[in-house]
């Protein structure tokens, strides 16, 4: 899931939102100010309804990120980089750089997001428990429990065993616990999430014909959502256990043409050795790897500065690119290729420029490996797979 727009930074991690939360936002907005505060406490102005209504949407959305930041604090803990966390329709997804080393991580990672927001629902009861007590706006109580319901709520469908929610990790990590086997263990993770995926789908096609409306093209759309991201989850995994028998050596492009960091923009643009050939490339200095610069941080140089503009200026700097080894399963690299913003990883040996892995040498491994038929390859995960290869 990729952020639509990108909102900040909290303590380093990149916080996004997709496009689906907005539809999220305005539902909920709606259904309190025209719905459930109206009809609770009927007789208060609109504009009341659609204040109180809009601050407890924007409060469920703190509560939403409160969730994924736990994730992303203790997966760092773990050992596990965060590169950023998306709020989207089902609440939000970490985008980490690599996978939970050990099922006991991966629960701990996973569960401390459903503890949040249990926690969250207990504390806004109290609140509201305390406001009524103290005989505030009663739309303010309304509202504060309402915020108490849904982070309950949260809680309780997050920790349902279906991938790809947190209780999908969950059901994950004890599979994987227990058979040893993390790709058989993501295979049945995403296996419950279609299913419940499509449970839901159903549900809501029933609900669409027979009851209120509203509440059946609402499951329909969690269900699609579910079900397109458990499906996409066990299609990723398949891809990353049949590359986790290839070193980066063999899929990568070797020897990528590279840019002297002093070059500028205008004679980048203007040699002959890189026009047409890629849209990213190394950036060197004195023959040793400094960055990565992509067509796309170029096309930002006003043209009236290319000419007194360099590549040092524009690239990515190594520190902040991702890279790899060449002995390194590819397997392994594919997260850090996906969450990569220049959607390229460079392979270094010994701090010596290599080779570099695209997006398009990874499917092209991928087409050869499914041509060849699994009988040649070694078997799922057979790391030593790779010296059937032929020079
Ligand atoms: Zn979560």
């Amino acid at each position: 899931m990729r952020p639509t727009f990108v909102l900040g930074r909290v303590r380093g991690v990149e916080v996004g939102v997709n496009w689906s939360v907005l539809v999220v936002f305005v539902l909920i907005a709606l259904g309190l100010a025209q719905g459930r505060l109206p009809a609770a406490h009927p007789g208060r102005s609109a504009v009341l309804y659609w204040v109180v209504g809009l601050v407890a949407a924007v409060v469920f959305f703190g509560s939403l990120l409160a969730h994924e930041m736990a994730h992303a604090v203790v997966a760092r803990r773990e050992g596990v980089e965060v590169d950023g966390i998306t709020l989207w329709l089902l609440g939000g997804a970490a985008r980490m750089r690599a996978e939970a080393g050990t099922p006991g991580a991966e629960v701990r990672i996973a569960g401390v997001g459903p503890l949040v927001s249990g926690v969250l629902g207990v504390a806004f009861t109290l609140v509201a428990w305390l406001l009524d007590a103290a005989s505030a706006s009663a739309l303010v109580v309304e509202a504060v429990a309402w915020l108490a319901g849904i982070n309950i709520l949260l809680a309780l469908f997050n920790a349902v065993p279906a991938a790809p929610l947190d209780g999908g990790r969950l059901l994950r990590a004890v599979l994987w616990w227990r058979t040893g086997d993390r790709l058989r263990a993501t295979v049945g993770a995403t296996t419950a999430g279609r299913v419940l995926g499509w449970a839901l789908v159903l549900l809501g096609l029933y609900l669409f014909l027979v009851g209120p409306m509203v509440n059946g093209v609402w499951l329909a759309l969690i269900g699609w959502f579910l079900l397109a991201a458990a499906t996409v989850e066990g299609r990723q995994a398949r891809v990353q256990d049949a590359l986790s028998g290839i070193p980066v050596r063999r899929a990568m492009t070797p020897e990528p043409v590279n840019a002297p960091a002093d070059l500028t923009v205008a004679d980048f643009l203007d040699g002959p050795l890189f026009r047409y050939r890629h849209s990213a490339f190394p950036v060197t200095d004195g023959g040793a790897p400094v960055g990565l610069v992509t067509l796309h941080r170029i096309r930002r140089v006003p043209v009236a500065e290319r000419g007194t503009t360099v590549l040092a200026d524009v690239m990515r700097p190594l520190a902040e690119v991702a890279t790899a080894g060449p002995e390194e399963p590819l397997g392994d690299v594919l997260p850090r290729l996906e969450s990569a913003e220049e959607r390229r990883v460079l392979v270094l040996d010994d701090g010596a420029l290599v080779g570099i892995v695209s997006p398009s040498d990874v499917s092209r491994t991928v087409a050869w490996l499914t041509s060849i038929g699994p009988g040649r390859r070694g078997g799922p995960g057979h790391r030593g797979g790779e010296r059937r290869w032929g020079q």
